[in-house]
């Protein structure tokens, strides 16, 4: 059985379909990359999946019907979402963003514990863990978002456009962190722009156009497709 299954998802927004019968799924231990141009619906598929809007489809994760849970729920079931547009709480400082990702562990210590984890991956944050979010920098704010996720040790982690908007040495960080979070036993379903680098560390990938489901390959087969690549990646395969 999947982690993930997702099967015939539709999200309309106002009468306006945003994904129609999208099916994907993520296997335990996989990186998936789910790419697509803007609009293409990714973000709406990833809060789809979170409980966050309303759908038509099923979505499955770990074998439990994720249709009869709430938002919470689903966090606790092991499902963490670090959200497009580095949404921190800029009044708060780094560790207390921390702290609340970790809202659904009860045991101090553990807290403690996945504090530590999250700043040994991310040392910038530990240097500024009192210091306000909404004065990070963009890249900074990037990370805390990841590490806010990854406070409740998510089975899968939906990491929604991590590298959007940040300097080139900062994306190699983040890339970084996924694969090693992934080598220890995390999940991850990445959503990107950037095509090329996420299908580079992606098992598998999916291309949403339009709402629909356009193409589903190993990341190495996707890399390899002459219409991803021209529509994509920016390049045709023989450059
Ligand atoms: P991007 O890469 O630009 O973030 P995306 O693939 O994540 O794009 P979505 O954000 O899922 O795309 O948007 C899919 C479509 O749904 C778009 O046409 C968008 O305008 C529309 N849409 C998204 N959110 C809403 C909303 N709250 N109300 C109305 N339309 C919406």
């Amino acid at each position: 059985m999947s982690l993930l299954e997702v099967k015939d998802l539709s999200v309309s927004y106002g009468g306006i379909r945003a994904v129609r019968d999208v099916s994907l799924r993520v296997e335990q231990g996989e990186i998936v990359a789910l790419l697509g141009s803007n609009g293409a619906g990714k973000t709406t598929t990833l809060r789809a999946i979170s409980g966050l809007v309303p759908y038509s489809g099923s979505v499955i994760f770990g074998g439990k019907d994720l249709r009869k849970c709430s938002p919470d729920e689903i966090v606790r079931l092991g499902l963490g979402h670090a959200p497009e547009g580095r949404r921190v709480f800029a009044r708060m400082s780094v560790r207390e963003n921390l702290e609340l990702g970790a809202y659904t562990v009860r045991s101090k210590a553990e807290v403690g514990d996945r504090l530590a984890f999250v700043v040994s991956k991310f040392p910038r944050l530990e240097e500024r863990l009192n210091q306000l979010a909404g004065t990070l920098s963009g890249g900074e704010q990037q990370m805390l978002a990841i590490g806010r996720a990854l406070m409740s040790s998510p089975r899968l982690l939906m990491l929604d456009e991590p590298s959007l908007g940040l300097a080139p040495i900062v994306v190699q960080t983040i890339f970084g962190v996924i694969k090693d979070i992934n080598e220890r036993g995390t999940t991850v379903l990445l959503v990107e722009q950037n095509a090329r680098q996420a299908l580079r560390i992606a098992n598998r990938g999916y291309v949403l156009e339009t709402g629909s489901m356009r193409f589903e390959d190993t990341g190495a087969a996707l890399l390899e497709n002459p219409a991803v690549a021209e529509a994509y990646l920016g390049t045709t395969v023989s450059s």
